[in-house]
């Protein structure tokens, strides 16, 4: 019998494929530019191509496609068919080596940010050669990288790319001064956890805000939600678990490493967890899992609800971003090993990355800013707005023990030397427990947990990588020009330690009082996307795009102008979603359900047998109360649209956050005070309860 894991990256063109496929020369310099991550040498990019194309076609394949990550968001790409005709009608199938390293699609429709106007519209994709092509359905992909002619990003993923190559640049320089000359190169790698809702779909085709916005404008809560705490990790249902088979074959057969699968807080809500990899093959991984989910969910009658809080009062969807940083010799740089200078070197890199998160907890919290994170972020069930780093107790004690120059917890006589003395062991699993915080170190790596369920891993990889890179560059000049290398890195670790150590918080994180005590630490608290992207282009963060060469001025300045953007029309959107519904559906509702109990009353006057009316009179009332707060709602949400006209980016964002907003805020309020009194078979579409607690 066949077992599952013998189709896992049957769709894929693989190392095996490859050797299989390619001639011993051609397979030994392919193999080169993907260990180097270098761009596809032309010699032997028509072989490649070809093979490729054998490949693709034997496995079903008509059409290729260069498969890349606007800065929409989504995944874009435009299908070509192998097709191409020849002489006397006849067609034969092709794809040549440049059609493999260069696609043009159209830049022009794409958000660029101003690039556009400064820039030709052509944009032009190239192939990362270090993500492997892939069959899905009848097309060939291959993912690239997105680009301007001129060379500038339009991608999420040609910033993560070069973070990565700023993060081995300098971590190899470190690593000089370790016994790790064997060393070639350090990668980042990067291990999401995907949380989603699963819906039936015919419920989500009665909701236009479900299918225009991805989450519920409206909805009272419904008699249960998730107070039981019975949903986690709790038996999954057959349909769910019929979703998650299906799901799991095809990412298999795709190389997607799809490990961890099992219930959420929410009711309906479910965690998918990919075993890490490389970050941008894992960018890439997780834009699939995310893509198939969905796909999946349709052919089983259901859908899959990628949007950060679908619902209101019950817990929204995250995506744990696992970092790390590992050799291409299997070394994991922030596992604290077992000699002096294992731990030496773990303790640099951790200081790194303390250093890091502290000077760029800006960056950190704009690279997870988004419309949709915002209804989570810093909501009673998500990490808070503010950036800290959990270490737990055992690790913060030896790092402060290494501060002050003391033995840790008094176990030895002498103080702790870094490189010197061995640390202490410190149980692995103690690290994990604390689960409130957004950046929780968990043994051998750390747990970024402010993504948001629908975004792309990239830039929030793209920060950690450039702002770690910048801080080991830093430690790399003075141990590089240093004359005691084991007594300077001791101290830079103490320095770190003393100067940093207010980003370390291990306590509560949903606790109020965390916010007065981050602020007295001069920790900064951005509450919304506009106020976070405004400092987007802080002296400070440009120097550090620009000095690592991962983002130059012009692109920072696009992306600052396209994320604004992006924040505006998302509103937007759900305001005008919001006035369809409330006008077209919810107000006639209310009508026919306020003209059911006047025909009743009059009925019952006419007839005039004394019938008891009061609760009827009553209940009209309030109807009717509720409705026209209702209805001036309405208006209000549309004179505060009509009003927005502001030209600055930055002015529109801010005025879709505090107005526009806030206005909708009022509109839903007056409306799930109605659906809780209006009938249930009057209410326009399906509630909460319906929704949450029906896929069996
Ligand atoms: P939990 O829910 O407790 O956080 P999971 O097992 O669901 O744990 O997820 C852990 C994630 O961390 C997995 O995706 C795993 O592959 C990833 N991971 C483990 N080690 C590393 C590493 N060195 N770098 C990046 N990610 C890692
Ligand atoms: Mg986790």
């Amino acid at each position: 019998m066949e077992k599952f894991y013998d189709t896992f990256g049957a769709h894929v063109f693989n190392d095996k494929e490859m050797k299989k496929r390619l001639t011993d020369e051609t397979y030994q310099l392919l193999r080169k530019t993907i260990k180097n991550g270098k761009e596809l040498d032309p010699s032997i990019a028509k072989d490649v191509a070809n093979a490729m194309k054998e490949w693709a076609i034997e496995m079903g394949a008509t059409h290729y496609t260069h498969w890349f990550q606007p800065l929409t968001g989504e995944t874009a790409e435009k299908h070509d068919g192998f097709i191409e005709s020849q002489k006397g009608g006849r067609v034969v199938a092709e794809f040549s080596g440049k059609n493999l390293i260069k696609g043009e699609p159209d830049a022009s429709s794409f958000p660029s940010g101003g690039l556009r106007d400064t820039f030709e519209a052509r944009g032009y994709t190239a192939w990362d050669p270090t993500s492997y092509v892939f069959v899905k359905g009848k097309t060939l992909y291959i993912p690239t990288i997105f680009c301007s002619y001129n060379g500038e990003a339009l991608d999420h993923k040609t910033p993560l790319l070069r973070s990565m190559d700023a993060l081995n640049k300098q971590a190899m320089r470190i690593l000089k001064h370790f016994d790790n000359k064997d060393v070639d190169h350090v990668k980042t790698t990067a291990g999401p956890e995907q949380e989603y809702f699963l819906i039936d779909k015919d419920l989500y085709e009665k909701r236009k805000d479900l299918m225009f916005t991805g989450r519920t404008l409206f909805g009272a809560p419904a008699p249960k939600g998730q107070e039981l705490d019975d949903h986690y990790f709790g038996v999954i249902k057959t349909k769910v678990a019929d979703f998650m088979d299906d799901l799991n074959k095809e990412l298999w057969q795709l190389g997607v490493l799809a490990k961890t699968e099992h219930n959420e807080v929410a009711p309906a809500q479910h965690e998918l967890a990919t075993i890490f990899l490389t970050s941008n093959v894992s960018t890439d991984h997780n834009h699939i899992v995310m893509e198939t989910m969905k796909k999946v969910a349709q052919k089983h009658g259901l859908v899959c609800l990628l949007h950060e809080k679908p619902f209101a009062g019950v817990n929204g969807s995250g995506k744990h971003n696992n970092w790390s940083l590992k050799t291409d010799t299997g070394i994991n740089l922030l596992e604290p090993g077992d000699t002096p200078s294992e731990n030496a070197r773990f303790l640099l890199f951790l200081s790194a990355v303390i250093k890091a998160v502290d000077e760029y907890q800006d960056l950190l919290r704009i690279s997870v800013a988004t419309a949709g994170n915002d209804n989570r972020l810093g909501a009673s069930e998500a990490p808070p707005a503010i950036v800290s780093i959990f270490l737990g107790d055992e690790l913060t004690a030896i790092l402060e023990a290494i501060e002050k120059d003391v033995p840790y917890q008094n176990k030895s006589k002498t103080p702790m030397k870094v490189g010197v003395t061995s640390i202490p062991a410190f149980p692995k699993d103690n690290t994990d427990r604390n689960r409130t915080s957004p950046f929780a170190f968990t043994g051998n790596k750390f747990e970024f947990r402010m993504p948001g369920s629908s975004q792309s891993i990239a830039t929030p990889n793209t920060v950690l990588n450039t702002a770690v890179a910048e801080e080991l560059k830093k430690f790399a000049d003075i141990l590089d020009k240093s004359k005691d290398v084991k007594a300077d890195i001791h101290k830079l670790v103490k320095d770190t330690i003393k100067e940093h150590k207010r980003i370390i918080f291990n306590g509560n994180g949903y606790d109020p009082s965390w916010i007065k005590e981050a602020e007295k630490r001069g920790l900064s608290n951005y509450p919304n996307t506009p106020l976070a992207l405004k400092h987007y282009k802080d002296e400070k963060n440009v120097e550090l795009y620009v000095s690592n060469s991962v983002l130059s001025k012009t692109e920072i300045e696009s992306r600052y102008e396209v994320y604004l953007e992006t924040y505006t029309k998302t509103v937007a959107l759900e305001a005008r979603t919001m006035l369809d519904m409330a006008k077209k559906d919810i107000m006639p509702a209310v009508i026919k359900y306020s003209g059911m109990i006047a025909k009743d009353l009059k009925l019952k006057k006419d007839i005039a047998l004394g019938f008891a009316t009061d609760y009827e009179v009553s209940l009209l009332k309030d109807v009717s109360t509720l409705s026209s707060g209702l209805y001036l709602a309405t208006l209000d949400l549309e004179k505060a649209l009509e009003k927005a006209t502001m030209e600055d980016p930055y002015e529109l964002a801010i005025y879709h956050h505090d107005v526009v907003l806030a206005k909708m805020t009022k509109l839903r309020d007056s409306a799930d005070k109605l659906e809780v009194i209006v009938g249930t078979e009057y209410w326009p579409m399906p509630d909460y309860g319906k929704l949450l607690f029906s896929v069996k």
